[in-house]
C-alpha cells in the first residue's frame, strides 16, 4: 500500500524476518505470536520471588513506584499461582473502600509474565495515586487507562532485554516486546476497522455471521498489510470486547494508551531527573482532564502535534532495527 506508515512498514519487516527465522514459506495468523527460539539457548526464566526482586530493582529510578510495589507484594495483593484450569493473562481491580488493589494473574516464570506482573502493578499504582483526589475525579476514561500499566511494563521489558545473556536470548526478548507492538498497530487496528465497518453495515439491517466473518477478514488484511497467508474470520466471535455492547470501540484506547505511554517514556528519557513527580501529578489528573490538557500541564508537550507521538514510535522503531540487525547477524553466523 502506497500510504504504508513507517511503523507498519517496519513491523511488516519484523513479520517477514520472523517467517524466515521460523523457516516457514509464509506466515499464518497463529504464527504472529509464536515464541522465537534461535540457536541453543535456555529461555530467561524467573521464580515468582525473582520476578518481584527484578521488578523492584528496575523500578528504582521511580522511588514512589518502588515503595508502592514493595508494599503491594509484601502484603500479598497478587495471586499469581500457575495451576491447572487457570487461564493465562493478568487482571487488576481496585478496592475503593480500602484504597487497595488486587492482581489476579498466572505467572509461569517467563520474561513476558514478569512484564505482565509489572503491567498490573502499574495499574495498581495508578489507582493508588488517585486515592487522595476527590472521588468524582478518580474515574479516568479508557484512553488513559493503560498509561501507568504500559509505562511500568516498558521499564521492565527494556530491563529484560538489557539483561539478556546472549544474542539469541536478546532476539527472543525483543520478539516478546515487538509482539506487543504488532498487537497494538495491527491486531487492534483490525478490530477498529472491523467495528467501524460493522456499524456502517448495520445501518442496512442485521449483519449475518457470514458477513461478520467477511468484514473481519477484510479488516485483518488491511491492518496487517496483507503480510499473512491466513487470517482469523471468526475473531469477532471469540473476542469478548465486541460483546460489551455499552462500550463501542473497545479497541483503539489500547493503541492510543500505548502510544501515549511511549510518548511519556520518551519524555522521561529526555529529562529523567525528578520525572516521577511530574508523572504522578499527571496520573492524578487523569480523571479530571483531557489528554491534551494533561500533557500540556504536566509535560509541557502538545499532543495535537505529531512530534509527541513520533518520539514514542521512534522508541518502538529502535527495537525493530535492533531485532532485524540481530536476526541478520545470527542468520549469517
Ligand atoms: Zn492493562
Amino acid at each position: 500500500m502506497a500510504s504504508c506508515l513507517r511503523q507498519q512498514t517496519t513491523i511488516c519487516d519484523v513479520l517477514k524476518k520472523k517467517q524466515q527465522l521460523l523457516q516457514l514459506d509464509s506466515l499464518a495468523w497463529q504464527d504472529v505470536d509464536a515464541p522465537l527460539s534461535v540457536g541453543d539457548h535456555e529461555a530467561m526464566t524467573f521464580t515468582y520471588d525473582e520476578a518481584c526482586d527484578f521488578i523492584i530493582k528496575h523500578f528504582s529510578a521511580f522511588p514512589k513506584l518502588t515503595a508502592f510495589t514493595k508494599h503491594a507484594l509484601e502484603n500479598r495483593w497478587v495471586e499469581a499461582e500457575d495451576r491447572n484450569d487457570k487461564r493465562p493473562g493478568g487482571y487488576c481491580t481496585s478496592l475503593p473502600e480500602f484504597d487497595e488493589s488486587r492482581i489476579f494473574m498466572t505467572f509461569t516464570g517467563s520474561a513476558s509474565d514478569t512484564s505482565t506482573l509489572a503491567h498490573e502493578l502499574g495499574h495498581a499504582f495508578h489507582s493508588d495515586v488517585l486515592t487522595d483526589v476527590p472521588y468524582l475525579n478518580q474515574h479516568y476514561a479508557m484512553n488513559v487507562a493503560e498509561t501507568a500499566s504500559t509505562f511500568a511494563e516498558t521499564i521492565i521489558a527494556n530491563a529484560t532485554v538489557q539483561s539478556a545473556r546472549s544474542d539469541e536470548e536478546k532476539l527472543s526478548l525483543l520478539n516478546n516486546k515487538l509482539e506487543g507492538a504488532t498487537a497494538m498497530f495491527m491486531n487492534i487496528h483490525a478490530r477498529f476497522i472491523f467495528e467501524d465497518n460493522f456499524y456502517k453495515a448495520r445501518k442496512n439491517g442485521v449483519v449475518s455471521h457470514e458477513q461478520l466473518s467477511k468484514l473481519m477478514t477484510v479488516a485483518q488484511k488491511e491492518a496487517f498489510h496483507g503480510a499473512l497467508n491466513t487470517y482469523h474470520p471468526h475473531f469477532w466471535s471469540s473476542k469478548l470486547h465486541f460483546f460489551i455492547d455499552d462500550v463501542p470501540f473497545y479497541n483503539f484506547p489500547y493503541t492510543f494508551g500505548y502510544l501515549f505511554s511511549l510518548g511519556i517514556y520518551a519524555e522521561y528519557l529526555k529529562q529523567p531527573k525528578n520525572f516521577e513527580e511530574k508523572y504522578i501529578a499527571l496520573l492524578k489528573d487523569t480523571g479530571a482532564m483531557t489528554v491534551e490538557d494533561l500533557a500540556m500541564k504536566h509535560l509541557g508537550v502538545d499532543v495535537t502535534n505529531v512530534d509527541f507521538w513520533a518520539e514514542g514510535v521512534k522508541l518502538m522503531a529502535k527495537d525493530v532495527d535492533q531485532f532485524i540487525a540481530l536476526a541478520d547477524q545470527l542468520e549469517n553466523n
